[in-house]
């Protein structure tokens, strides 16, 4: 029934009603089986609602963007808190990550648990982990170049959201993706940069992946070097 066909309708119910008595109802208190108004406002309204982490995680659960889509057990949003001291970023999911659709869950995962509860940090009460790429590529390969431009708006809306005070960079693919650079990450690591991130600037720090300090033992003196480097910009921007 079209708008107009449901006012013409509901004009001549009430003046059924004025003749017969029956009582008087606004035009605006008749209700049609096919009516969506209720809903579709809703909906309306959650469009303009602000944007959430909710409604990130959501968003990257049903994506279907890229071919990553097709191979993934879960999607991994990324999970921590609002306005964390730290944001950590990414490659992408492991095969662990990609069972429990958590980030950094795995080997990698406890050492960078351990790395950040060294300088008083922790995903449950003052940082927030995430990826560049939200689905695992398969066998552990790197991201490749369509499927991380697919991904980019999920990471940029969550930086939107949780506005962090610093970014920890890990691991020479994130650094490339976000800094749009092919530079060595040794070269990239052990100094702040500026990040823009739509209308926020944020100090950004590149460092080694965890799963690197496991594979080379040589680089955990250099990453703890970065660590202190991270807390001490911490405490300056507290002040
Ligand atoms: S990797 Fe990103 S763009 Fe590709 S399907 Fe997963 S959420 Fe979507």
């Amino acid at each position: 029934m079209t708008a107009d066909e449901k006012t013409s309708l509901a004009e001549f119910l009430d003046a059924a009603a004025a003749v017969t008595g029956s009582g008087y109802r606004s035009a605006r208190e008749y209700h049609f089986s096919d009516d969506v108004v209720n809903s579709s406002s809703e909906t309306a309204a959650d469009a303009d609602a602000p944007d959430s982490l909710e409604k990130v995680a959501a968003a990257v659960r049903s994506c279907t963007a890229c071919k990553l889509a097709a191979t993934r057990k879960n999607a991994v949003p990324g999970e921590g808190v609002l306005n964390p001291l730290v944001m950590v970023i990414g490659e992408g999911p492991g095969a662990d990550e990609d069972a429990t659709g958590r980030p950094f869950v795995g080997r990698a995962g406890q050492l960078l648990d351990k790395m950040l509860a060294a300088i008083g940090l922790s995903r449950e009460s003052n940082c927030f982990i995430a990826n560049v790429i939200k689905c695992r590529p398969p066998a552990n390969r790197d991201p490749q170049p369509d499927e991380t431009a697919a991904c980019a708006s999920f990471l940029e809306r969550q930086i939107q959201i949780i506005k962090p005070r610093c970014i920890l960079c890990a691991g020479r693919i994130a650094a490339h993706t976000l800094l749009n650079t092919t530079e060595p990450i040794g070269r990239l690591r052990g100094k702040f940069i500026d990040f823009q991130a739509g209308d926020i600037t944020i100090p950004f720090l590149a460092t080694y992946h965890p799963s690197a300090l496991l594979r080379n033992e040589d680089l955990k003196r250099p990453a703890w070097e970065d660590l202190k480097l991270l807390r001490g910009a911490i405490e300056e921007t507290a002040h």
